[in-house]
């Protein structure tokens, strides 16, 4: 971007670009407007960088490990001094205009500084258990906990929460760094910036809202969020695909489609991605186990454009099984936990019963924004997707923040909010877009 010959730069106009969420998204637009000359600040609310993206097993098409494309992107961001990041953060408020926003984050404490090695010493003595909430609840850590084996930054944090802080301090008393403070508080501190990218991304459809498919009610009923931890060596099982009842192999699995969505009480709209997610955990329950065999039960697969050839691809193995069906409940058997998904058949009009181990319900992806907590007063619709026309000048979306999408085109959007951001600081300072 060149500046205008000319053309004195209004000097008030901040150079530096806030990114709202550091998921797969937020850190390609941050990555973006860094390499080109700008300073970018992700602000994230959970421990970690990453996003959704770190909690995959696989990615579709391709079924590469999502932390390849992660850790390379992890290692710009640690090579590029133009770029902050803040985990454990918030939007308190937002004022001002494009080229001077003024910006309230608030941090949360950590309670553990970067001197932390990541030793692993501190979970040794914690007395504390907590559900883990990177596995869904499926396992535990300690209440002094690493985010999850890979996580960037790598270094731990206690949850406040459930610490017995003082009263307890064993983890201070092991902490050969000096990594640990338990007094730790809160603290706000404000900036400048000049445009602001929202990414705050999706969360998982609350499945126990859904009350014919058994999830709450069965514990081999999982979703597809959970498959994808189960399948993940670095997942509460180390990547064995078993049953949560009683920790047995599973033969036979079912993919029960849009659970809760395109359904008025629920999700009214098709997240796009599901279809082709438990294709692709088809083929993580085939590879675990040659005599396994994964049944789709869908109302319309969408699998668009080259999507396509993935789709074929997994169809091609005998032991997928596509049903065209609708599922109308799934039933346990009280004495051996075996289920049964019971559904209509569309083309046949046939009612049948399939037995199987597990059942994976893929539900939708809905909008995470919590307005308030992103600084944003409106700017969405109904579903709480971002609608990028109807927020102020200046603050732009990037992402599943604006609707569910795959990771490409989160990626490509990214790097469009990222020139947009760009061109908004360029107006503000020059009076024109560059
Ligand atoms: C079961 C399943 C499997 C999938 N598999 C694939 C696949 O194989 N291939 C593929 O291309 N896509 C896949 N996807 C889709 C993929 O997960 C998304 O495309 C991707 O996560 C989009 O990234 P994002 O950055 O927009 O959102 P997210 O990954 O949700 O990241 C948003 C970030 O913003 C943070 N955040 C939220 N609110 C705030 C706030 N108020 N303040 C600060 N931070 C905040 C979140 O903590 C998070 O880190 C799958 C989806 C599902 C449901
Ligand atoms: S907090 Fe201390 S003991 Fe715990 S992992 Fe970090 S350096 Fe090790
Ligand atoms: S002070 Fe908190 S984190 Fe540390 S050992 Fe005790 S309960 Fe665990």
């Amino acid at each position: 971007m060149t500046e205008q010959p000319h053309c004195e730069a209004d000097r008030s106009v901040s150079r530096s670009i806030l990114v709202v969420g550091g998921g797969i998204a937020g850190i390609s637009a941050a990555l973006e407007a860094a390499e080109a000359g700008y300073e970018a600040i992700i602000v994230e609310k959970e421990a970690y960088l990453g996003g959704r993206v770190a909690q995959l097993h696989k990615y579709f098409p391709k079924l590469c490990p999502p932390y390849c494309g992660l850790e390379i992107n992890f290692q710009r961001l640690r090579k590029n001094p133009l770029i902050r990041s803040y985990t454990l953060a918030e939007i308190e408020h937002i004022d001002g205009q494009p080229g001077r926003f003024d910006v309230t984050i608030k941090l949360h404490p950590r309670y553990v500084n970067d001197r932390c090695t990541a030793c692993n010493e501190c979970v040794a003595v914690c007395p504390v258990d907590r559900p883990n909430a990177f596995n869904f609840g499926m396992d535990q850590t300690k209440a002094i906990y690493l985010p999850h084996a890979l996580a960037y930054p790598m270094k731990y944090a206690i949850d406040g929460s459930v610490c017995e802080t003082t009263a307890c301090a064993r983890c201070v008393e092991v902490c050969r760094y000096g990594a640990i403070d338990l007094v730790a508080t809160a603290q706000t501190f404000k900036l400048r910036v000049g445009a602001i990218i929202v990414a705050t991304g999706w969360r998982p459809y609350d499945a126990t809202q859904i009350d014919n498919l058994g999830f709450g009610r069965y514990a081999d009923v999982i979703t597809n969020v959970m498959m994808e931890r189960l399948a993940a060596s670095t997942g509460p099982t180390r990547g064995r695909i078993v049953r949560l009842s009683d920790g047995r192999p599973v033969d036979r699995v079912a993919f029960v489609q849009c659970a809760g969505q395109r359904d008025g009480n629920h999700l009214g709209y098709c997240s796009g991605i599901c279809c082709l997610g438990s294709l692709k955990q088809a083929t993580y329950v085939r590879e675990r186990n040659p005599n396994s065999k994964a049944f789709v039960f869908y109302i319309d697969l969408r699998t668009p454009g080259t999507y396509e050839f993935f789709a074929k691809r997994v169809q091609s193995d005998p032991n997928v099984t596509v049903i065209k069906g609708k599922v109308a409940r799934i039933v346990e058997d009280g004495a051996t936990r075996d289920l049964v998904v019971e559904a209509e058949q569309i083309l046949s009009a046939e009612k049948i019963r399939v037995p199987v181990d597990l059942v994976v319900l893929a539900t939708g992806m809905a909008a995470s924004l919590d307005g308030d907590r992103a600084g944003l007063s409106g700017g969405w619709d109904e579903d709480r997707f971002l609608v990028p026309d109807a927020l102020a000048p200046g603050i732009l979306v990037a992402g599943c923040a604006r609707g569910p999408v795959d990771v490409a085109t989160a990626v490509q959007d990214a790097t469009a909010a990222a020139a947009k951001a760009l061109g908004v600081i360029h107006q503000a300072a020059h009076g024109s877009v560059a």
